[in-house]
């Protein structure tokens, strides 16, 4: 059993119950930053792909050179 809480609005998912939540447990993003992990279901993904994706953006520059 794998409870899984989004880290952004509290939602929380337990992939185990059924197979619609382990389907919907896949989509759910996990996101390493610096040792901590955070975990946002599938509606926060969406409201802040392009925070994620800028994030991802700033560290590949600053670290490259
Ligand atoms: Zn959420």
């Amino acid at each position: 059993m794998t409870v899984q809480v989004c880290s952004q609005c509290g939602f929380s998912l337990d992939d185990a119950l059924n197979e619609a939540s382990g389907l919907a447990a896949l989509a759910w993003v996990r996101t390493n930053d610096h040792g901590r992990t955070t975990t946002q279901c599938t509606l926060c993904t969406r409201a802040n792909i392009r925070a994620i994706e800028a994030h991802l953006d700033q560290e590949a520059w600053s670290t490259a050179r």
